[in-house]
């Protein structure tokens, strides 16, 4: 087993890990910004370092700072979480090279997945859907990319071939937009993600955004824990997430849960991993994968009761999968809600000191979040302040419980979007399940 583990992240994550490395007597060290000394982990970790400060250029994507943390601490591994450095090769390559074990895939896996155009071009090796495209990066010859565009009809979609967030996407609706569309995408893509290949989609007009996870140990040993339904978007950024997916057929959970398998199998994949698809009349299409743990993990665990982030660690220590696909059984539904600190309406950032919190509970409800009463939530990170997940045999029994969490819930001092999560579960739209990517933006009057 691990004895030391550095968590190299943030938040709600990283007090998600550090209670994983608990449960498996592992010890932890904490690396944080000068802004984030008062957060939850840091204070319960065996040892904290501080890296850098606030921004994260300096802190939380600071490599070296980092490593010399797991150098003086003693540590073995380094769980990098998700955003931050979880999927860059750079980093798992430099962890690895200077005698760490890194939790997560090999290097060269995240490179090869991490690039979407690669990924795609795999995923087609072994026989999984995509959406119909440009088949690889797009060149310079403006003629070339007309005629691309025109073969999968518009509307079309331009993606960052590096791209992650939501961010480096631009929908094109004709000829005319096409050119400064690719060059604009470009541009921001090389500024964002320090590469500017870009490729061409088919714009799905009202799919749904439906993943399968899958977890890989070093022995050869893969297997998928079903699918999750991330079709709440704002921005292409989820919002809310559940699973099962409402509709989705045992046969086709199957079929695409063995297609996964076979190709994190193939590439020699290892650790938690998530395989993204747009779902739309009756067929998926894959769009990227995801090399690391997720925000929406969660409702995965809470449905099959496997820990995923205790499963990476013992993965990272050598040991065998200790569940078979036969053993992978559904229980039930879970819906989770990411609370954001920012205003329900206009979405603008609103950090600041929390002057109370009272965290719901009861029958199915879980809560990871690192917020407490008297924490200041800093204004330089990401926003997501708590994870409500909720539990029940059937959808309908998890949205009962969601509905009073959400009411129970108390957070003073800063704004919060759970005014939107309530209105979103009297939807009957949303009760009936299966809504598109577009629904809530629509809803909202964005779109
Ligand atoms: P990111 O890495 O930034 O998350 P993804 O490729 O996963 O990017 O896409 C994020 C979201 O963008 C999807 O969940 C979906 O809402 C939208 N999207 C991406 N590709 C398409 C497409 N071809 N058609 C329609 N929507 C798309």
């Amino acid at each position: 087993m691990l004895e030391k583990v550095i968590i190299a992240n943030r938040g709600e994550i990283a007090l998600r890990i550090l209670r994983a490395c608990r449960e498996l007597g592992i010890k932890t060290v904490a690396v944080h910004s000068t802004a984030d000394y008062s957060l939850k982990h840091v204070l319960l970790a065996d040892e904290s370092v501080c890296i850098g400060p606030p921004q994260s250029a300096q802190s939380y994507l600071n490599m070296p700072a980092i490593i010399s943390a797991a150098e003086v601490t003693d540590s073995v591994a380094i769980h990098p979480g998700y955003g931050f450095l979880s999927e860059n090769a750079d980093f798992a390559e430099r962890v690895e090279r200077s005698g760490f074990v890194f939790i997560g895939p090999r290097a060269e896996t995240i490179r090869t997945m991490g690039d979407k155009v690669s990924a795609i071009r795999v995923m087609k090796q072994h026989d999984v859907p995509c959406v119909p495209g440009s088949d690889g990066p797009l060149g310079p010859e403006p003629d070339e990319n007309f005629r691309i565009a025109r073969e999968i009809g518009y509307p079309v979609i331009i993606k960052a071939s590096g791209g992650g967030g939501g961010r480096g996407m631009r929908v094109v609706h004709s000829d005319a937009a096409l050119l400064n569309a690719i060059n604009v995408t470009q541009g921001e893509a090389l500024a964002a993600f320090g590469n500017g290949q870009v490729y061409m989609e088919k714009f799905l007009e009202r799919p749904r955004h439906i993943e399968f996870q899958v977890l890989a140990d070093n022995h050869g040993n893969v297997i998928h824990l079903g699918e999750r339904d991330c079709s709440m978007q704002r921005r292409h950024q989820k919002v809310i997430e559940e699973a099962p997916a409402p509709g989705i057929t045992l046969r086709q959970r199957q079929q695409m849960g063995e297609r996964c398998v076979a190709a994190c199998r193939a590439v020699g994949y290892r650790s938690a991993g998530t395989l993204e698809f747009l779902y739309q009349d009756g067929e998926f299409y894959f769009i990227e994968m995801n090399t690391r743990i997720q925000v929406e993990h969660p409702v995965t665990e809470l449905i099959t009761g496997i820990d995923l982030v205790k499963a990476q660690l013992l993965i990272a220590s050598g040991e065998r999968l200790a569940y078979s696909q036969r053993d992978v059984q559904i229980r039930g539904h879970a819906i989770e809600c990411r609370i954001n600190a920012e205003d329900a309406r206009t979405f603008m950032p609103s950090p600041g000191p929390v002057k109370l919190w009272h965290a719901p509970g009861g029958p199915g409800i879980r809560v990871d979040s690192h917020v407490y009463s008297g924490y200041n939530v800093p204004p330089y990170y990401d926003s997501l302040i708590a994870k409500i997940i909720a539990h029940g045999d059937t959808r309908e029994a998890a949205i009962a419980r969601m509905k009073n969490a959400l009411a129970e819930m108390v957070i003073e001092g800063i704004r919060t979007n759970a005014a939107l999560h309530q209105e979103i579960f009297n939807h009957a739209a949303f009760r009936n399940g299966g809504l598109d990517i577009h629904y809530l933006e629509r809803r909202l009057g964005l779109k």
